[in-house]
């Protein structure tokens, strides 16, 4: 405040009226609530509980110390994109050429507001599966576009097929944003079903940005990239990167590939207000590429044991949980305890010290659900178990 008698100025009515009308995520009031509450075991973040392999670190020092610490290419470093390139030809079966369809970017997170940035007109619709990843809905508000939601169900597994979008599919969709393996609900798609997806988007001229960060981290089966399918590399912006698969989260590192008019307007967008992703976090991805997937697969192996763990305990308690099939995220029902998902988080973190984030916080198709991260250490998910099955005898219903 100033030494004036002046009132302080109130700041607020300054704040453009679409970022003032967002709402506040969900995940962060929790958040909040966690952090001033001691001893408390979290399934809440979304997030790998391994720390980053040390092959990685070490390419990061090594960065530093030979002076990697200037600005890239604006579309990212040529040996990352052409490792990029050879990495997810052969995960995804999809060839991208490193020289102008693919684009570093800060995190999924860039790739996915660049694109809605460079793809969008004021009011134009994007439609998308929900439960959804929470940035979803707030990215496309904010870029003046208009999000139609298609909601996933429990009874299928939230699994999305074709005319569930057909019933949801309106005049002026131009964008279908698909999230499989899905945050917060593990669900997946068969490969009949995206060949139906895939139908729908070419008959409705969708362009498809396809948010693959969970692929790595399938439990059953393989994963199949919406891209891969006939006559969709031309229309899709497939979306990945480092967070999830190889324990990056903090270097804000991945990456979209695309037909080349696409990746170029992502770029006009990301070389003026991120010029580039961080130097040092590209050597370090250049690394992960190159390690092989031994780790990634140690790490794949460990959450699916702590998938199996914590999914067969939570059903013994009388909480029906699906076993997701993908991802790291757990997505059971708590209807059965009276309580609705707020007050379940709630009373889970306050009474019983346990993390979990309410369903809701995903959009309204999340509704009497808990989101749980499995990505927790076993004797962690044991505790947590434990205190899940006190709270539910306290209610007298376990
Ligand atoms: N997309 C989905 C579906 C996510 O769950 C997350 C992180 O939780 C992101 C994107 C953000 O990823 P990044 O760390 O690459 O920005």
């Amino acid at each position: 405040s100033s030494s004036s008698n002046q009132p302080p100025l109130d700041t607020t009515r300054f704040i453009a009226r679409h970022v003032a009308g967002l709402r506040r995520s969900g995940i962060r009031d929790f958040f909040e609530l966690v952090a001033k509450t001691d001893g408390v075991i979290s399934l809440g973040i979304g997030e790998p509980d391994f720390d980053t392999p040390e092959p990685i670190r070490n390419a990061v020092k090594t960065a530093m110390d030979t002076g990697k610490t200037h600005y890239t290419s604006n579309l990212g470093q040529p040996d990352l994109r052409k490792e990029i390139s050879r990495y997810v030809e052969g995960y995804f079966h999809v060839p991208y050429s490193w020289e102008d369809e693919i684009l570093v970017t800060v995190g999924v997170s860039e790739a996915l507001d660049l694109a809605l940035r460079a793809l969008l007109n004021p009011g134009d619709k994007v439609l998308y599966h929900q439960p959804c990843y929470v940035s979803y809905a707030p990215t496309v508000e904010l870029v003046h576009g208009v999000g139609v939601p298609v909601a996933t169900s429990a009874a299928e597994q939230f699994s999305l097929d074709e005319p569930a979008l057909r019933a949801a599919w309106q005049p002026g969709c131009k964008l279908l944003l698909l999230n499989l393996p899905c945050n917060p609900t593990g669900g997946v798609c068969s490969k009949e079903q995206l060949e139906r997806i895939a139908k729908f988007a070419i008959e409705k001229d969708l362009i498809v940005i396809s948010d693959e960060i969970y692929s790595e981290l399938i439990f059953e089966g393989t994963h199949t990239s919406i891209a891969s399918l006939p006559g969709m590399r031309e229309r899709t912006l497939l979306l990945h990167g480092f967070s999830k698969a190889f324990a990056m989260t903090g270097f804000r590192l991945g990456y979209a590939c695309g037909p080349a008019p696409l990746i170029e307007a992502m770029m006009k967008v990301h070389q003026y207000s991120m010029l580039c992703a961080p130097s040092i976090s590209q050597e370090g991805a250049l690394a992960a590429l190159r390690l092989g997937d031994d780790a990634t697969k140690f790490m794949r192996d460990r959450y699916r044991e702590r998938r199996d763990l914590f999914v067969r305990r939570i059903n013994a308690a009388g909480i029906k949980c699906h076993a997701p099939r993908g991802s790291f995220y757990a997505f059971p029902s708590i209807v059965s305890t009276g309580l609705d998902e707020g007050e379940f988080a709630r009373r889970l973190l306050t009474e019983f010290k346990v993390a979990v984030v309410p369903g809701t916080a995903f959009g309204d198709a999340g509704k009497g659900h808990v989101r749980a991260c499995f990505t927790a250490n076993e004797q962690k998910l044991n505790a947590a178990c434990d205190r899940i099955e006190q709270m539910l005898a306290s209610l007298g219903r376990s």
